[in-house]
């Protein structure tokens, strides 16, 4: 299934043909062409994705297909509007077509079509069960007299858009397709540089790989490298540092995930291949200091701030840049890098209840309304775009065995959709055609609800209701543990288990298990986190990931084309071919001259370490 750069085998006619569309006028050859699998050319489109020929198809619209849908909404259209916002798939297909058809509204050889990419780091299928029904317990209205749980809750407003209609579903639910298949090159269980390369490239590459093939760790094309080179618009927003593996998979390329000061880099602009992200909005300024600036991660003395003033990057440095850019014509265009903490961003939860974070960080639906707004405007002469959107915290949460943090940054991602879900139906309304594709890259912490806690025979249930009172993440009461060294048992008692977690019934066993622990940050927090796991009954088999397949959801134009039990690699190829993209073609560029390119790994002991496990199939038993 993988594909590097040395199996490559170009057509030159193909070539050619991508090369004049990219700048010419026929463009839907080229994505209509090559990449629609249609009875009659199924050869061609099944070489092209380098498919099986038994799994399900990714489905292009054919001319056909187009040509069809066409002529119905001319019949009817007054109907059409209609039914396209209830019906998903072709339907929606029908409704965007004009555009495709026409693509004349095009920039530079690119048709209008939008692709939003939406990642849920690390959360599988248990998670959004676990969020769905804790949106249903606190949306209750048996539960207590005269109103739901959700009054005065810390939940309130992260769970308020939630709608107990019918069955109770969350806006992920209401537009699954199917699954998706996560390993790596080198693994059965992913990482996240994997997971996301796999999206990016269309290949399968090796734990901790960020846009690297796994034979000899050459650079891959990627999808919005691509979709920049062939006039369309970019951008990433992310809760994680910026730098971290899912952003970065997509637009740099080096052998380890830790190599982050030279990931800031290609972000920047000053990479072998100049700039690709138009939009960038997350975490991890570190990054970008020089390491003379007290904070810096970076290992080197690069100031890639002012690299990037020099390059007429627009830096957003916190919510007052944010708001000011947003009140002037920030929208307008030019590249913008918005950089919201120095590490990464907070938990959703921890950034409500604190007056000074919630000033300093947008929240993830902010940061994906802000990055469409700017890929709105700009695209205003007829550019289609890529964004990705990731959730990031939802793994580090999963990492921390932290069901507090894991639902915050669960259902602040939940937020984020339904946003994202209103304004692609507004982009198909108005006849340009945009989907959203949702998924993991992997699970995270191989959580389950329902846990055994004694040796007796185990009872069938989990309770939401003893997250309800929890006001913070685990990490962030880890730390508040560790920063204070008068601590009391009291204190523990009160303001760490009582105020916290919402915890009332704390033992004495309890206190005992944290207290050698309270100097330790992330122990504190690991010790908190069993504890309520534990009155919820929910349990936790790692601190890693885990290798189960992960929930698929596509919504908008062509959504039904991704539907099935997919390979991880199939997201990247549905993108591509989406948007029409010749990824080989970037591909080749990059390996032009390989003197940037270093395949040697970083210093690091993890990296070291990474690059063993690569010899081992199953990872390291
Ligand atoms: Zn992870």
């Amino acid at each position: 299934m993988s594909r590097s750069p040395q199996a490559i085998e170009l057509d030159p006619v193909q070539f050619v043909l991508d090369e004049e569309t990219a700048s010419n006028s026929s463009h839907t050859e080229s994505l209509l062409g090559r990449h629609s699998p249609s009875s009659s050319d199924e050869k061609q489109s099944t070489s092209a994705a380098g498919a099986a020929s038994n799994r399900p198809r990714i489905l292009i619209p054919t001319r056909d297909m187009i040509a069809a849908a066409a002529g119905r909404r001319r019949e009817a259209p007054s109907h059409v509007k209609t039914v396209v916002v209830g019906l998903l798939g072709l339907l929606a297909l029908a409704y965007g077509v004009t555009s495709l058809l026409s693509l004349g509204s095009r920039f530079g050889g690119a048709p209008s079509v939008r692709v939003i990419l939406m990642i849920s780091d690390g959360m599988g299928p248990a998670s959004e069960t676990m969020s769905r029904e804790f949106l249903q317990y606190l949306h209750d209205t048996r539960s207590v007299d005269g109103g739901s749980l959700l009054n005065g809750s810390v939940w309130a407003t992260l769970a308020g858009g939630f709608e107990r209609d019918g069955f109770g579903l969350t806006p992920l639910d209401e537009m699954l397709v199917g699954a998706s298949r996560t390993r790596s090159s080198n693994s059965l269980v992913t990482d996240s540089a994997a997971g996301a390369t796999a999206f990016s490239c269309g290949i399968k590459t090796y734990n901790g790989a960020i846009g690297v093939e796994p034979a000899e760790k050459k650079p891959c094309g990627t999808v919005l490298e691509a979709a920049r080179r062939q006039g369309f618009l970019t951008g990433l927003v992310s809760t994680s540092r910026i730098t971290h593996a899912t952003p970065a998979s997509f637009y740099a390329h080096v052998v380890d995930r830790d190599l982050e000061s030279e990931i800031a880099s290609f972000l920047v602009g000053t990479g072998p291949r100049g700039p690709s992200v138009d939009i960038a909005l997350g975490g991890g300024e570190c990054f970008f200091l020089p390491n003379s600036t007290k904070g810096s991660c970076r290992t080197d003395g690069e100031d890639m701030l002012a690299k990037a003033e020099e390059l007429d990057v627009t830096l957003l440095r916190g919510m007052n840049d944010l708001r000011a850019w947003h009140d002037g014509d920030g929208h307008e265009g030019g590249r913008v890098l918005g950089l919201f903490a120095r590490d990464h961003m907070s938990y959703e939860i921890d950034r409500q209840q604190n007056s000074v974070l919630e000033n300093e960080q947008p929240s993830l639906k902010e940061m994906a309304s802000h990055a469409l707004q700017y890929l709105e405007n700009a695209s205003a002469g007829g550019k289609g775009f890529f964004l990705m959107v990731e959730g990031s915290r939802i793994d580090m949460a999963g990492h921390n065995n932290d069901p507090v943090g894991h639902l915050s940054d669960m259902l602040a991602y939940h937020e984020a959709v339904r946003f994202v879900k209103e304004w692609v139906d507004k982009s198909n309304e108005e006849g340009t055609p945009c989907v959203l594709i949702s998924v993991s890259d992997h699970e995270t912490g191989g959580l389950s609800l329902g846990r055994q806690l004694t040796t007796k025979y185990p009872e069938y249930a989990w309770y939401p209701d003893a997250l309800l009172n929890a006001t913070h993440s685990t990490e962030h009461l880890g730390a508040l543990v560790a920063a204070n060294s008068s601590a009391t048992r009291d204190w523990l008692r009160s303001e760490i288990y009582g105020r916290g977690l919402g915890i009332t019934d704390v033992t004495e066993k309890e206190i005992d298990e944290l207290w050698p622990h309270r100097k330790t940050a992330y122990w504190s927090n690991r010790v908190l986190a069993d504890a309520i796991s534990r009155r919820a009954q929910i349990g936790w088999s790692s601190a890693g990931h885990s290798g189960v397949d992960v929930n698929l959801y596509a919504y908008g134009f062509n959504a039904s084309g991704i539907a099935g039990n997919r390979e991880n690699t199939e997201i990247g190829s549905y993108i591509e071919h989406a948007m029409g993209l010749n990824l080989d073609v970037v591909t080749m560029e990059l390996n032009k001259d390989l003197a940037w390119h270093s395949t040697s790994a970083g210093k690091s002991p993890q990296t070291t370490q990474r690059r063993t496990e690569v010899k081992h199939y199953h990872g390291d038993f």
